[in-house]
């Protein structure tokens, strides 16, 4: 394995091994491989020609949430993100992407006919699934698909999604763009809708990102980069055509693309650079937006809570902790909820969603998951609310297997549930 730029970001790394004190990783597998540091050190021997085995290098990268605590961490400043994403591509160049990344994420998300196949699969399952639930139990259910397999539980996927089911004409043309992402739209669609809907209320013309791909992040930290550039090619020569003066995220793994992953791919003098450039520049996170556009403001005061600091906000790894957008969301809940908001125990803690990780390890998932809706209930949270699609697919799952009673939601849910007070 050869590669200069690798080792170069590689060579920045002092071994001092802070970034293993802040692993989410390290905790359940008690290795140093399984910390920033340790990968670094394979990474290396890998580089040096010293490491041979190449597969053995792929397993070793595959293993991290890529939550980004390390990064946070490092004294010396290690991009450690873009190196396991650049090194899992490296070594997919020569080893390949394993099989069912390379079929979920390279043959079914990018296309969207695929995706929405899929979806209607799925839910004629669910169905079949549903007679053996007792009605009204608002369980979740038992996803058959194979690589979905292995207790997790999933909702009740829709008939349709939520751009499909936009009336013709409806969210057709605006200043605004609205990127919904995959989960919200197929799996989700009502936070589709309420994101929406409550970006409308600014005022302002709203446009649904209708032709939107996947964001090629689950595809680029798999090491699939031919499939990952097909669909940021495709979403930035659409986005750039569409000429959006603001672009809002409800998805802050989504919004990361955009603002960070897809501006680092392209340097410049890269055909794409220029693309990249104006997209960064016009996305937002949902709630800068809300609170930017004024739509916040409109919010009518909230009556006393019933029972006070029942809502709690999640801190995404990608969205506060990469972005640094928590005070927003924060802003936005005291005045959608008032008092019922209040600062939730473990906020900061990993979901153990991971994106791929899930996937590849969903028993470590779990725990780390658990342990993240468990730390929550018993700081007296009952609904979570969050911004990044990952996070809520991950602690709905989690809660439904250790906190039944704990509800998730997207903050634009409860931003909707206000502005219909104001009717
Ligand atoms: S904290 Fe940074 S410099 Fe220190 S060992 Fe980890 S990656 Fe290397
Ligand atoms: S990204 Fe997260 S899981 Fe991966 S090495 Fe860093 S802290 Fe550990």
């Amino acid at each position: 394995m050869k590669d200069d730029e690798l080792k170069e970001m590689a060579g920045l790394c002092a071994k001092c091994g802070t970034c293993r004190a802040v692993c989410t990783l390290y905790p359940h597998r008690r290795t140093e491989n399984s910390a920033a540091r340790g990968k670094v050190v394979i990474l290396e021997s890998a580089l040096s020609g010293e490491d041979k085995d190449t597969a053995a290098v792929q397993e070793a990268m595959a293993d991290c949430l890529l939550c980004g605590r390390c990064e946070r961490e490092c004294p010396n400043l290690v991009l450690y993100e873009e190196l396991v994403m650049k090194a899992r591509a490296a070594l997919a160049d020569e080893v390949g992407v394993p099989a069912w990344k390379s079929i979920l994420f390279g043959k079914v998300m990018p296309r969207d006919g695929r995706m929405r196949a899929l979806r209607k699969a799925g839910a004629a399952a669910a169905r079949l699934l549903l007679k053996k639930v007792p009605s009204g139990s608002g369980l979740h259910y038992r996803f058959p698909a194979e690589f979905l397999t292995g207790g997790r539980t999933i909702p009740q996927l829709p008939a349709k999604g939520f751009i499909e089911s936009l009336g013709k004409g409806e969210a057709a043309s605006g200043d605004v763009l609205l990127f919904v992402g995959c989960v919200f739209d197929h799996f989700y669609p009502e936070v589709g809708r309420a994101a929406y809907e409550t970006v409308k209320a600014s005022g302002r013309e709203v446009a649904v990102f209708r032709e939107a791909a996947c964001c090629g992040l689950p595809a680029l930290v798999s090491g699939d980069r031919e499939s990952a550039l097909e669909n940021i090619g495709a979403n930035l020569r659409r986005l750039r055509e569409a000429a959006p003066e603001t672009i809002v995220f409800p998805c802050g793994s989504c919004l990361l693309m955009f603002k960070r992953n897809i501006p680092s791919l392209f340097k410049e003098g890269h055909p794409l650079h220029e693309d990249a450039a104006f997209v960064a520049e016009r996305a937002t996170d949902y709630a800068s937006f809300i609170l930017d556009s004024g739509v916040v403001d409109r919010l009518p005061e909230p009556p006393p809570a019933e029972r006070p600091g029942e809502i709690g906000y999640h801190d995404s790894c990608h969205l506060t902790g990469t972005l640094g957008k928590g005070p927003e969301a924060r802003r936005v809940l005291e005045r959608a909820v008032g008092d019922a908001f209040a600062e939730m125990k473990g906020a900061d803690l990993c979901c153990g969603y991971g994106g791929t990780f899930n996937i590849r390890d969903y028993p470590t998932s779990s725990k780390i998951g658990e342990n993240k809706v468990k730390v929550a209930a018993s700081g007296g949270t009952k609904v979570i609310a969050a911004g990044c699609s990952g996070c809520v697919l991950q602690m709905r799952d989690m809660a439904a297997r250790v906190e039944p009673s704990m509800r998730v939601v997207h903050i634009a849910e409860l931003v909707r549930r206000a502005l219909a007070r104001a009717k």
